[in-house]
């Protein structure tokens, strides 16, 4: 058997076809394609606005600037909070607005942000925070009604990370949501980019339901400029109301992003599978894995359990030609964020788990024999 990566994209001959159709088009951005994912997307998770960027890093730059925009300057907090255990950017698209980022630790079973922590955090400060980023991570969605009711306590507005978890759900009082929905949410992000859900090559999506967030993340997505609506202005016309970026999605990867999403649902059905398998197998070993509340449908883009010789078990692994990654250095821990202040000790829950933690892989075409195989290789190992 050859090397099993910890993640991979799966793209087939329609993949392939769609994308050469793309190419033969008129239109290899700005066209028809890319407003068929984003009204294909809406529809898919339930909500009704879909708004594709670059990749997830713009697409959090602009939805944290679109929220900022619809506070009176004068009452605009300076404060936002997010999770350590996520990727980079769902912090530092704070920082790209001038911002200030904190963070609340993790609860050591879900991994997802402890949400009695975070009711203590504002509880002290209750003035002084903007908004919330929480993260699905690894696929489990954050609970997002009782993060709801938290979050309009302290009148937060919610930016919620779904990039681990297109396909997955959670059971809310009004019925069970997909992740986008953003019934709950002002805004749901989604990445992309190879290693998630949907390849598109880079890309990313704003959910969300609100139209006025939804103009604003168009109007900053493309330079901050509005073109001529037919209504009494000249075709011809266009004009920069607010400094905006070119974040655009090519009409190449929303191609690709069309037939992904056609296999999101057998993708998170079969990973969801190989997770059964997995837990079965830590159950009978003794190895802590995250934990599934059982109103979420876990979309698993990672597998991660814990041992105590993470390391060593990397290097194991890797001898037997299986990959694995670590997910994540709690984002304070970066040099950057030490520099500005922040402290080994700061999230006790988040720094244990790091030093634990291990992704094995988790993708929808690892076949049978390659799940035990990696099942007997963690058993050899563990002895
Ligand atoms: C991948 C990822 C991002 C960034 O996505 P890109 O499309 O690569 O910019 C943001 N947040 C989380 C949680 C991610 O996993």
């Amino acid at each position: 058997m050859s090397f099993i990566p910890y993640g991979r994209q799966d793209i087939d001959e329609k993949d392939i076809e769609a994308v050469t159709n793309v190419l033969k088009s008129d239109y290899l951005t700005c066209g028809p394609t890319v407003n068929d994912f984003e009204m294909e997307f809406a529809n898919y998770v339930g909500c009704k606005h879909a708004v594709s960027f670059s990749n997830a890093t713009a697409a959090l730059h602009v939805a944290v600037k679109a929220l900022i925009t619809t506070i009176d300057e004068s009452k605009r907090k300076k404060k936002v909070i997010t999770t350590p255990i996520t990727f980079a950017a769902s912090a530092n698209c704070v920082l790209y607005n001038d911002l200030e980022v904190e963070f609340v630790d993790i609860d050591p079973d879900t991994y997802l942000m402890d949400l009695d922590l975070l009711e203590k955090r504002l509880e002290a400060d209750p003035e002084g925070y903007q908004g919330v980023i929480p993260v699905d991570f690894a696929g489990l969605p954050i609970d997002i009604e009782r993060l709801k009711s938290i979050a309009d306590k302290y009148s937060l507005w919610i930016i919620e990370d779904a990039c681990h978890a297109p396909g997955g759900g959670i059971e809310t009082s009004k019925g069970y949501e997909k992740c986008g929905a953003s019934n709950y949410a002002d805004m749901t992000i989604f990445s992309f980019h190879p290693v998630k859900h949907l390849a598109c090559g880079e890309g990313g999506m704003i959910c969300t339901n609100n139209p006025d967030l939804d103009k604003g993340a168009r109007l900053y997505r493309s330079h901050g400029i509005v073109k001529s609506d037919g209504a009494g202005k000249p075709l011809w016309f266009q004009e920069m109301k607010d400094l905006g970026f070119n974040y655009r999605m090519p009409d190449i990867n929303a191609a690709l992003g069309r037939t992904q999403l056609k296999k999101l649902d057998n993708s998170v059905k079969r990973r969801n599978e190989i997770s059964k398998v997995y837990e079965n197998f830590c159950e009978a070993k003794g190895i802590k894995y995250q934990a599934n509340p059982k109103k979420a449908l876990n979309a698993h883009h990672l597998f991660v359990i814990e041992v105590e010789k993470r390391d060593e078990l990397f290097t194991f692994l890797r001898e037997k030609q299986i990959g694995t990654q670590i997910h994540y250095v709690p984002v304070y821990l970066h040099p950057y964020y030490q520099e500005l202040g922040f402290k080994k000790g700061d999230c006790p829950h988040a720094e244990r788990y790091f030093e634990r933690c291990i992704s094995i892989p988790m993708y929808p075409t690892l076949k049978d024999e390659e799940v035990e195989k990696v099942k007997s290789a963690i058993g050899e190992f563990l002895g």
